[in-house]
């Protein structure tokens, strides 16, 4: 009997299984091997445990890629396979947020995961945990997988859904892609995406714990890149917040010369009427030191460390002795607050991986290499990295479901 075998037991790794054994009927045997002790590691930790598995509206805009004519090409394939419409035939009842975000009805992660479990021994997918593979290679009219203990299995198609870097905490460390690499093929530089980040400490400090809605800039040398609007979280060593993080998915290596992240505390509102705003708060509270006049009108810390880095001098100094300049510079840097030194904070608080394998290698279809008839690679291998709110599990599901289903076909036609 042939035989499909997906490498890792992810996202990805559990769609195209089920999909490639309901393709192949009882034509072909698949085989998912898995390094954890169990499946779906991951997917039990995201959405904070809920599960954000998809979202109303997907658009190239919400996804990083080096590549971005192939990467819609391939977006519009897995919106054909529809993962959605596809959990739905498979029994997820689910429901959408305000902001459009997709979870399961039970508001669960696990419930997606026991249902994807289900699927997988209805259609008997033999699992196999603990069988971390080490290698690949080509073989016959197929691929030979070698397993960290030695052992070795022959395999018809394969279909690579190892992950990338993020979150190694679950069992991904970017193996999939160094095996990528092995083969000869072309990636693109790894960067942890969708993750805080640090900056200058004296920028932050004293702020931890605090929380702010802004307009967050990411710009380069000055030249505005992306803006992203929500909550700002203040920590010990810089920002976090899903506006933060979006904005990391721009921070591709050597791409930004002096990434710095403005924020605009009072985006409602223009400059002018910003100021405007102030003379009148400063009226309303008559005499009043900076650490007063921020009362009523803003997190009085982020007020007095906005003050602070305009060089108004301390809390203490009255707001009557500012001049007309100073003014304009309190509207100025209320609505552009300098956070500069930013990185990443590194792989383990990443939610997905930024690069990957370049996409022009393989079939937008199907995700099968061009140049490896029957090995396919999928989810975070690629290089494709989406935006926060089920964009990630959207891109793995489909691309799993599409390589799956092609693989089936392929090796039974
Ligand atoms: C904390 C957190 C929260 C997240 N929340 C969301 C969310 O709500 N919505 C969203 O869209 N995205 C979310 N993401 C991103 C999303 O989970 C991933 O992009 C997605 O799981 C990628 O799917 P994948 O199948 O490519 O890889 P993974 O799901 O990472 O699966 C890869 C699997 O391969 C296995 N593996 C690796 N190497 C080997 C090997 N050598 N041998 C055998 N097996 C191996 C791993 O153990 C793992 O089980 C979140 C990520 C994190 C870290």
């Amino acid at each position: 009997m042939k035989n499909i075998v997906i490498l890792g037991g992810g996202a990805s790794g559990m769609a195209a299984a089920i999909a490639a054994a309901e393709q192949a009927d009882s034509k072909a045997k698949v085989i998912l091997l898995e390094q954890n002790n169990r499946v779906g590691k991951k997917l039990l930790a995201t959405g904070n445990g809920r599960c954000n598995l998809d979202n109303q509206v997907i658009a190239p805009e919400c996804y990083f890629s080096s590549d971005r004519k192939t990467m819609a090409k391939m977006l519009d394939c897995i919106a054909d396979a529809d993962p959605l419409g596809w959990f739905e035939q498979h029994g997820l009842l689910h429901r959408a947020d305000e902001a459009g975000r997709i979870y399961p009805y039970s508001n669960q992660a696990a419930d997606v995961l026991n249902l994807l479990l289900h699927q997988m021994e209805k259609n008997q997918v033999e699992i196999r945990t603990e069988s971390a593979v080490s290698a690949i290679s080509a073989h016959k009219n197929g691929y030979r997988i070698t397993l960290a203990d030695g052992q070795t299995l022959t395999a018809d198609a394969v279909i690579c859904a190892m992950g990338g870097s993020a979150g190694p905490q679950f069992g991904t460390d970017g193996f999939g892609i160094q095996l990528a690499q092995e083969l000869g093929l072309e990636v693109q530089p790894l960067y942890p995406c969708l993750v805080p980040l640090k900056c200058k400490k004296s920028q932050i400090s004293g702020l931890s714990g605090i929380r702010v809605k802004a307009d967050a800039t990411l710009c380069d040398g000055g030249r505005p890149i992306r803006t992203e609007t929500g909550e700002i979280q203040f920590t010990d060593y810089g920002l976090s917040g899903i506006a933060i993080m979006q904005l990391s998915g721009m921070m591709k290596p050597n791409r930004l010369r002096r990434p710095e992240i403005y924020l605009d505390l009072f985006p409602q509102l223009s400059e002018k009427e910003l100021l405007t705003l102030l003379h009148r708060h400063k009226r309303a509270l008559g005499s009043a030191n900076a650490a007063a006049f921020m009362t009523g009108l803003i997190n009085r810390k982020v007020g007095l460390a906005v003050w602070k880095s305009l060089g108004l001098g301390d809390e203490k100094r009255s707001t009557a002795t500012l001049d007309k300049e100073e003014w304009q510079a309190l509207a100025c840097g209320l609505k552009n607050w300098r956070f500069t030194e930013l990185e990443n904070t590194g792989w383990k608080n990443a939610q997905t991986t930024g690069g990957g394998i370049s996409l022009s290698l393989l079939e937008s279809g199907s995700f099968q290499l061009k140049a490896y008839p029957g090995l396919y690679f999928v989810g975070e291998t690629v290089d494709c990295a989406g935006s926060c709110g089920g964009y990630n599990l959207h891109w793995a599901f489909g691309s799993g479901i599409l390589a799956g289903r092609h693989a089936a076909n392929l090796i039974n036609p």
